[in-house]
């Protein structure tokens, strides 16, 4: 299918989607993302990168569009961005802040205390150092603190056998939280995700547009429920070269590992 029409909408995860997976870098996509930019098409990062660390991106990117972060916990908003008055949480350094997950101290006192009960080590963003992050994520150090900075999810690092893993995970559905895989790590979240923040914020992109045509792009299960919500939900290849599991209507399972699989897809669906 490709789309010319105004108002095209893409919802796209960061890491193994549109970043570089081993360096995290957004060059291979930078010119395209330019050239969809001067057509007015909308790019919103959906990812579970922290704030902190999607505005890297953003202004690498030149973008000022909204942005949701740590999977769907809170969506970001230029205060100025929408002519519309609409409900937020709060106002924070110039955003209007939509806030959908619960605080990351909660979340990390329930994990503290399932670690402790059930005798655990297994270990979260919150509990490691800055040089333990950059050992198992590659990323510089500079990045690594802002990954760090996580206000409504935390990132677990999982290692062990499967059953080791499915009882870890069993006892953070006990403890009410929920969890989704992501590229790397397990995410772990009080039931926010990646597509109820993308239809509150398509909810408001219709209020200034009317109709809007909507694109996603993942890599990982993490992906799917905004994989859900969008009219041509795309999945690049992961680093093994297959694609995720997931029967969802209309998928295109573009070839391509990560970013080169991201320009592929959007130069064909937006014939660039
Ligand atoms: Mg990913």
């Amino acid at each position: 299918m490709n789309l010319k029409s105004k108002n095209v909408i893409i919802f796209t995860d960061l890491d193994g989607t549109m970043l570089d997976y081993r360096d995290y870098s957004c060059g291979k996509v930078a010119l395209l993302v330019s050239k969809l930019k001067n057509r007015g098409v909308i790019i919103v990062f959906c990812s579970s990168k922290t704030r902190a660390e999607q505005e890297i991106y953003r202004s690498q990117l030149k973008l000022n569009s909204p942005f949701i972060s740590e999977n769907g916990g809170a969506i970001f908003i230029d205060k100025n961005y929408f002519p519309f008055n609409y409900e937020y949480h709060k106002i924070d350094s110039g955003y209007h802040v939509i806030e959908l997950g619960m605080p990351y101290r909660k979340i990390k006192d329930r994990l503290d205390k399932i670690r402790e009960i059930n005798n655990l080590s297994f270990r979260g963003f919150g509990d490691m150092g800055v040089n333990e992050v950059v050992e198992i994520t590659g990323l510089d150090r500079v990045s690594a603190e802002l990954a760090k900075k996580r206000d409504y999810s935390e990132s677990l690092n999982l290692t062990g056998s499967e059953k080791d893993i499915v009882f870890i995970l069993k006892q953070i559905e006990i403890a009410g939280l929920k969890w989704t895989r992501g590229t790397r790590f397990y995410s772990i979240s009080s039931g926010s995700d990646k597509g109820k923040a993308v239809r509150v914020l398509l909810g408001l992109f219709k209020r200034e547009y009317g109709l809007v045509s909507t694109i996603g792009v993942g890599d990982s299960p993490n992906d799917f429920s905004m994989l859900a919500e969008v009219d041509i939900p795309v999945l690049v290849q992961k680093i093994s070269g297959n694609w995720e599991d997931v029967d969802l209507p209309n998928l295109h399972k573009v070839e391509g590992i990560g970013p080169d699989g991201w320009v592929n897809a959007l130069t064909n669906l937006m014939m660039v």
